[in-house]
């Protein structure tokens, strides 16, 4: 059992859209230098709760925390309070979202959509940004792109450059929604191999995803999702392999 300290602690949380409750009271701590990856049926809210991490959803209920630090609120005895959205901004420059759809500044080069972001927000001088940047493309293996557009790019090439610009941000935690479930299958291995490297330098993750095999090998713990609950969460071998509830079972017996 490892003992680092929790980086994201996830506390009651409940969110509703109108009558609709789709978060219905979810608790999850993610220990730092440790991936957590999420599993579960379409519309089961996962991305729902991606998204509250991020505060891009307001909660309704319960409270986001990483590294000990509100993302969306600040605490005034024990009164919760939204942030100005400057704040909430600025906060959020520390959680990594890497989307299903890339998400790349069209009009950008490759290089200029990972410098955007740390020499805007972070205030970083432009030419430091862009060695940090050169040698993020290099990792992802594209250091050859770094001119091209995102337009001339494979969906595999644009989604390792939306994680090389996630990673430029220095994050305390990455935060991926189907990162490869818009891709070609010839062009799945290439981004899961380089997620996988990030997993391995010790980056703390949440990744939601299909792919049970690549969630057996990256993951320390599986959490399955269903109707805006945790059903089950526990080591990958456990749950993947010896699924204990029945919605596991039935979930997983569909998708394996
Ligand atoms: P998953 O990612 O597991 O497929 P989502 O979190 O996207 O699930 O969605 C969970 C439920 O919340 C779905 O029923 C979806 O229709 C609903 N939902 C998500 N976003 C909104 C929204 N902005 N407004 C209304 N309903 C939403
Ligand atoms: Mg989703």
């Amino acid at each position: 059992m490892s003992t680092s300290p929790v980086m994201v602690d996830i506390r009651g949380v409940h969110k509703s859209f109108g009558p609709h409750e789709v978060l219905r009271g979810i608790d999850l701590q993610v220990r730092a230098g440790e991936v957590t990856v999420v599993i579960g049926p379409s519309g089961s809210g996962k991305s729902t709760l991606l998204r509250a991490i991020n505060h891009l959803e307001k909660l309704s209920r319960g409270s986001v925390s990483i590294d000990g630090a509100l993302v969306g609120y600040r605490r005034r005895g024990n009164k919760l309070y939204e942030l100005k959205e400057r704040e909430i901004l600025r906060r959020r420059t520390r959680i990594g979202f890497v989307f299903q759809n890339f998400n790349l500044f069209p009009h950008l080069t490759v290089l200029q959509n990972i410098t955007e972001a740390p020499v805007s927000a972070l205030r970083r001088p432009r030419t430091e940004a862009k060695e940090r940047a050169e040698a993020l493309l290099d990792r992802v293996g594209l250091a050859d792109k770094a001119d091209a557009y995102p337009r001339q790019l494979s969906g595999g090439q644009q989604q390792r450059v939306a994680i090389a610009r996630a990673l430029a941000l220095d994050p305390q935690v990455l935060l991926f929604d189907e990162p490869t479930s818009a891709l070609d299958p010839e062009l799945v291995g290439e981004v899961l191999d380089v997620i996988k490297d990030v997993a391995r330098a010790g980056t703390t993750m949440i990744v939601v995803t299909h792919e049970i095999g690549f969630a057996r090998e990256i993951a320390d713990t599986v959490v399955f999702m269903d109707d805006g609950v945790i059903v089950e969460q526990g080591p990958p071998g456990d749950v993947l392999d010896h699924p204990r509830q029945e919605r596991t079972k039935a979930f997983l017996s569909k998708v394996l």
